[in-house]
């Protein structure tokens, strides 16, 4: 028996009061097995279908053991102490409470869910644990759906998708001290993307009617990886702008990459645009981040984009404690005295950066906090872009809520962009960090 159970549908209630729930015995795979289906009077509303739904079991703790029928008792915690089981696709639902359950309150809870289309996720939610009669608290950003203290996660829903990224792979020809994606001339944990790959999503952009209208690239270095010149042809052929990432140092000035890039920006003119880490306006801060040399590198390609008619922005970082506006003055003279025709002052084209520091504490993003800071989940960057990987060794592209958590599994959403619509749970320091407190955007 489970008592009290509820159904949401993002944060509507479908059903609650759920009292009894078949039990389907422990297997690896519980298709076909019974479950019931429960009615819900509430109006269909078409945001349930991209929300999922998500079942609220409150805790079980601990009771009573009893010796003589070797049997252990438990009984409903209080909430916010509550398991959820969220799946993010319309579907039945099937919910097996496996075996060891209710042998041993200290076994991991491991749960199986089977949609209608057959297909099956797992997931370890937690490990109940015995501490006396009280559940283990949550760990901060480890609960999508709850912060620490118990309040609702804030949560950004897909407004539009204005920006799709492509990683084309984390390969760099440099390490950078403070490379946020750790990109190196060995890192290959982001394989290279191919333009097959990157034409069936521009396909799934047609075909969706999807409203995107700027395709980014970024790495690692992009130019490394030989397909860059004809997927970005690719994406500006079908219309759409087109950003690349660069360090604009040897891999873009091979002949090759020259060469194309040259013929683009003839062809599509303004809707090409590379925009050039640069971390700093002067050689010494640049090159201490980048290596030595790095930054007459960088200017020599910028001077090669200038003189070949390619448009070009520049992001640059803000880790000297320096003010904006003392750092926007000292980009302003080196574009003058390079005739680069970049507006320092226009924060689309020369973007800086905020660090972001793993080790900070950083608040949990709360659904109040939306308020209480006066920001809006449109504001920041999953509400209108969405990032393509492809990781090493895996058959198929993955689409990931954002250009900044490549590594945490929690972020992918999918292989489709139908599938990468879904609602994005804010459970990661990166965006209390980067995003809400931060202000920050990727693209242009
Ligand atoms: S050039 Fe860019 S991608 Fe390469 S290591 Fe530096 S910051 Fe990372
Ligand atoms: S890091 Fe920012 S863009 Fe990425 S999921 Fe978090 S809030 Fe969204």
């Amino acid at each position: 028996m489970i008592e009290a159970a509820s159904i949401y549908a993002g944060s509507t209630r479908l059903v609650q009061n759920l009292n009894f729930m078949p039990r389907v015995r422990y297997a690896e795979n519980i298709a076909g097995a019974p479950a019931n289906c429960v009615a819900s009077t509430k109006p269909w509303r078409a945001e349930f279908a991209t929300e999922g739904a998500r079942v609220e079991i409150p805790r079980l703790q601990f009771a009573l053991y009893d010796e003589a029928s070797n049997r252990v008792t438990f009984r409903q915690s209080a909430r916010p102490d509550i398991v959820k089981y969220r799946c993010n696709r319309p579907h039945e639902w099937i919910i097996s409470a496996p075996a060891h359950l209710t042998g041993c309150a200290a076994a991991p809870t491991l749960l199986r869910r089977e949609n209608a289309q057959g297909r099956v996720m797992n997931r370890q939610i937690e490990r109940h644990r015995v501490e006396g009669q009280s559940g283990a608290p949550l760990a901060k950003f480890s609960d999508p759906d709850w912060t620490a203290t118990g309040e609702r996660r804030a949560r950004v829903g897909l407004r539009a998708l204005k920006t799709l990224w492509f990683n084309t792979g984390t390969l760099c020809n440099i390490a950078c001290e403070n490379c946020y994606i750790l990109s190196s001339p060995t890192n290959d944990a982001l394989a290279y993307l191919n333009l097959a790959e990157v034409e069936t999503y521009l396909d799934e952009i047609a075909t969706l009617g999807l409203p995107t209208g700027e395709m980014g690239f970024t790495g690692g270095e992009p130019f490394l990886n030989p397909d860059l010149p004809a997927m970005a042809d690719a994406a500006l052929e079908r219309g759409h702008r087109v950003l690349i990432l660069t360090n604009a140092m040897r891999p873009m000035m091979r002949k090759a990459p020259r060469k194309a890039l040259a013929s683009l920006a003839a062809r599509f003119g303004e809707r090409l645009v590379l925009r050039v880490s640069l971390d700093h306006y002067a050689a010494l801060h640049h090159d201490a981040e980048r290596g030595v040399g790095s930054f007459a590198a960088s200017l020599a390609g910028m001077r090669w984009l200038r003189d070949n008619g390619v448009r070009m922005t520049v992001a640059g970082r803000t880790i000297w404690g320096e003010d904006e506006v003392s750092a926007r003055a000292g980009y302003a003279a080196l574009f003058a005295a390079e005739g680069f025709a970049i507006d320092a002052a226009d924060r689309s084209e020369c973007v800086l950066f905020p660090e972001m520091d793993d080790s900070a504490d950083v608040p949990e993003i709360s659904a109040a906090c939306w308020g209480v800071l006066n920001k809006r989940p449109d504001d920041v960057m999953c509400a209108t872009s969405r990032m393509v990987v492809k990781r090493r060794a895996a058959a198929r592209p993955v689409v990931l809520a954002c250009t900044l958590l490549a590594y945490d599994p929690r972020f992918e959403l999918g292989h489709t962009l139908a599938e990468a619509q879904r609602t994005v749970s804010l459970n990661h320091p990166h965006c209390a960090k980067f995003c809400v407190l931060g202000g920050a955007t990727c693209s242009a």
